[in-house]
């Protein structure tokens, strides 16, 4: 018997730290190309419409959501003129009643599609919410300006489609501006089963909710840090599914989660002003997004929030109370970091749809054997594979090792049962996707719904 090496697997392996591929000139230009200013003029126009509540007048042509929603549909449509008709602009609608809405209202969501060159049905999504709130949650008529929650987040959304309409990208891109979300996420929802019925294969919806505010209410000042929270185990995997991700691994592995890591390599290696936590849940404790509904219908997302939140900014009417400021007025944002957040989110956006789609059906064996293989599908366009492994309680991608333009790999002198795994596809071009790992806990393919009850 040949004697035991210790550290073997750590030799075999290339010890660098994640990250996708080479600098891409693409993403350094588009980083350099957001405009604070632009950001400011955006939620100042947005703040204007007076109140954005999802119950306010709808007819006005120049306060309530209704003139709001047209005004963006409106600058859609500018930019699609300024690219050839590049964006293509929807409005889903449906509508509903519930506990904060109570009469029939139609939820109006403005999405602007930039269909992909060569794979338009994979689609990567960016969303904020257009409604606001004031203190009264069904008063529609009270001023709610809304210019972090989630001005922000629309603000960063039209930015992003600024700058990316200019390009052309192999996969679709959504710019997403939802409504109805502080009366229960209907507008996700609305955007969730608009997906659904096209068909869409969504890779990542990255859900930008009260995204500039760096005085949190603690008193620390935070502008170099943003959180992504993520899901670890999906939201709709099946109890089948839920023992196999038990046994084998995964509980930090859902497709949602490898989207924080993505953004966080990103932000490492291309902004020197601001790093990602990743947050290791769905959102805030207790607290909903958009994100959710898009998770509930099995596409991967995640939620972007500022580092520091002021709950006195929050779903306040505008008022100085003992000498505190409250309400979501322009004064609470800093649209320098603003900006910062909204190059995160374009980076992410242009690498995702740059890059081949994460490699599909990965499966993984070496049970009770020195090795470790993996198997995949190949990905449309995909010049080459890297495998990754990290330790079990490491949070990012550790290891990789590029294996060329096949479709399996040995990993010797690995073994299976002391690490996690996965693969990422790599363009010709050196775009990256994110990592996958394997099996239906890892995958980027939809799991729909219906496989709750379906074990
Ligand atoms: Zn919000």
């Amino acid at each position: 018997m040949k004697p035991l090496i210790l550290g073997a697997a750590l030799l075999a392996a290339s010890p660098a730290l994640a990250q996708p591929g080479a600098e891409q000139p693409l993403l350094t230009t588009l980083a350099a190309a957001v405009s604070a200013e632009r950001e400011q003029a955006t939620d100042a126009r947005l703040v204007g419409f007076g109140t954005r509540h999802t119950l306010s007048d709808t007819t006005s042509e120049t306060r309530g959501i209704g003139a709001a929603r047209r005004w963006v549909a409106g600058q859609f449509e500018a930019l699609s003129k300024s690219c050839s008709g590049c964006l293509q602009v929807v409005t889903p609608a449906q509508t509903f009643t519930g506990p904060r809405i109570p009469q029939p209202t139609a939820i109006v969501d403005v999405l602007a599609v930039q269909r992909g060159t060569t794979d338009p049905d994979r689609v990567v999504v960016i969303s904020a919410h257009i409604d606001t709130l004031a203190s009264d949650f069904l008063n529609g008529r009270l001023d709610a300006p809304g210019a972090n929650d989630d001005g922000s987040g629309v603000s960063a959304v039209m930015e992003a489609a600024r700058l990316l309409s200019a390009h052309k990208f192999p996969a679709t891109i959504v710019y997403a501006v939802l409504s109805g979300e502080e009366q229960g996420l209907y507008g996700g929802k609305v955007m969730a089963d608009y997906a659904v019925a096209q068909g869409w294969r969504v890779e990542a919806d990255l859900n930008n909710d009260i995204i500039g505010n760096i005085h949190g209410l603690s008193g620390v000042i935070d502008n170099t840090h943003v959180r992504v929270f993520s899901e670890g185990s999906r939201t709709t995997e099946s109890p089948a599914q839920a023992v196999a991700r038990h046994d084998a691994g995964g509980d930090e592995d859902s497709p949602s989660r490898n989207i924080a890591r993505f953004m966080q390599t990103l932000a490492d290696r291309y902004l020197s002003d601001l790093q990602v936590r990743m947050i290791w849940r769905p959102d805030r404790f207790r607290r909903g997004g958009d994100q959710r509904e898009m998770l509930s219908q099995g596409f991967p997302a995640v939620r972007v929030t500022e580092a520091a939140e002021n709950y006195t900014r929050q779903h306040q009417t505008v008022r100085v109370e003992n000498g505190v400021h409250y309400g979501d007025v322009l004064d609470g944002v800093d649209f320098p970091y603003l900006a910062k957040v909204t190059r995160l989110n374009v980076l992410t956006l242009a690498a995702l749809a740059s890059a081949p789609e994460p490699p599909r059906d990965l499966a993984i064996s070496g049970a009770v054997t020195a090795n470790t293989t993996l198997k995949w599908a190949p990905s449309p366009g995909a010049a080459g594979y890297r495998v990754w492994w990290r330790d079990t309680t490491e949070p990012q991608w550790r290891y990789s090792r590029a294996v060329g333009p096949v479709t399996e790999t040995t990993l010797q002198g690995v073994n299976i049962d002391d690490w996690f795994f996965g693969v990422s596809a790599i363009g010709a071009d050196g775009f990256e996707s994110p990592v996958v790992f394997p099996g239906p806990s890892g995958s980027f393919d939809r799991m729909p719904p219906s496989a709750r009850t379906t074990p």
